[in-house]
């Protein structure tokens, strides 16, 4: 009877949705392992518990140095706890801070890691579970003893649903090692902003590296003036200097929630997903059937979008549905 151990981002408004997917995939490993799962709760301020469904116990440690972000805090915090509870499964989401977190902790901990994991499984006393690598283009199926760190990849497991029974909460002490951290948050400097707030926009037409070319922009701005929408790219299209950098969507660049997002030559890669899942519909378009985004995508077009976009482009002026 072992128990699986989630950590729990917190954001401004509450939980990660990746961490409650974690808090899922963490349920499926200690339903087989018969243990609880538990949810680490790190903050800066003794405040209120967030609701979190799924777990049975939320460990809540509070100290002034888990307040902003760092990775030495947070890690420490997390290796603590493993260490105490000497779970089977160390459960983190792959964002920004799982990506830090996981192997830090795998180190300390002296565990294995297995990253951007789609599903679990738990057959005599290890995992096997399917690692998404390379944005998605290889999937290896990976057997690992228990216990073991996960990071899942975010939109593999469905939000973890409440279990009918409200978790116990424990307060427990933070380790004394946050008394003294050789790294310490000091400011937070936001980049300057011009008027443009890619954030608030309603509609996003966003191009990949898939429109191969600066010239080619010019066709999904078209789509874009006749959809009312911003148009916007992945980090390859930022970086090749062919829009903005206010307009790169995703880790690196802007978290986008827009009515309608449509992404040409997007393949998808965690990062890009990270930044645009939450949208309300999606529509993808790129020549290859197994890219990554059509597993997000509500609608896929699975052609070459020179084929497609004219036509789009022309129907939409004509006003013909
Ligand atoms: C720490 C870190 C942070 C990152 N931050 C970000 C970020 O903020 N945002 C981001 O986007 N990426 C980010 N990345 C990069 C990310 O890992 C991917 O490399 C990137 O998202 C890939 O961009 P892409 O989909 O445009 O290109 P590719 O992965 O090269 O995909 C191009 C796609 O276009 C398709 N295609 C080609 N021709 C056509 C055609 N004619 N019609 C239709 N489809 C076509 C192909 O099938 C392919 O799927 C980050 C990476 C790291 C390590």
């Amino acid at each position: 009877m072992k128990d699986v151990l989630v950590y729990i981002e917190l954001i401004e408004d509450g939980v990660r949705p990746s961490s409650r997917e974690a808090v899922s995939a963490g349920r499926e490993i200690a339903s087989a392992t018969g243990g609880s799962v538990i949810a680490l709760i790190a903050s800066g301020e003794p405040v209120g518990v967030p609701t979190l469904d799924g777990v049975d116990r939320i460990i809540h440690v509070t100290h002034p140095a888990l307040g902003a972000y760092t990775a030495e805090a947070h890690a420490a915090v997390l290796a603590d706890m493993i260490a105490k509870l000497d779970p089977a499964a160390v459960m983190l989401a792959y964002t920004t801070a799982g990506l830090d977190l996981a192997s830090a902790v795998a180190v300390t901990a002296s565990l294995p890691l297995v990253a951007y994991c789609t599903d679990v499984t738990v057959a005599d006393g290890a995992l096997t579970t399917t690692s998404q690598m390379y944005g998605g283009r290889l999937e290896a199926v990976v057997r690992a003893p228990l216990p073991v760190v996960v990071s899942i990849m975010p939109g593999a497991f469905p939000e973890a649903v409440t279990t009918g029974a409200s978790p116990e909460i424990i307060v427990q002490d933070a380790p004394k090692s946050l008394d003294a951290l050789r790294s310490v948050f000091v400011d937070e400097q936001r980049p300057a902003r011009g008027s443009f707030d890619l954030s608030l926009a309603e509609r996003i037409v966003c191009i990949g590296r898939g429109i191969g070319a600066a010239d080619s922009i010019a066709v999904a701005r078209e789509l874009a003036d006749a959809l009312n929408a911003e148009i916007a790219g992945s980090r390859p299209v930022i970086d090749q200097g062919w829009l903005e950098k206010e307009r790169q969507v995703g880790k690196s660049g802007r978290l986008v929630k827009p009515r309608l997002y449509i992404g040409l030559g997007v393949s998808g890669a965690p990062e890009h997903l990270e930044g645009m899942r939450s949208s309300d519909l999606i529509i993808a378009v790129n020549s290859d059937a197994a890219a990554p985004i059509f597993t997000v995508a509500h609608y896929a077009a699975v052609c070459d979008m020179f084929d497609l976009v004219p036509a789009l482009i022309e129907r939409l002026k004509a006003g013909t549905p």
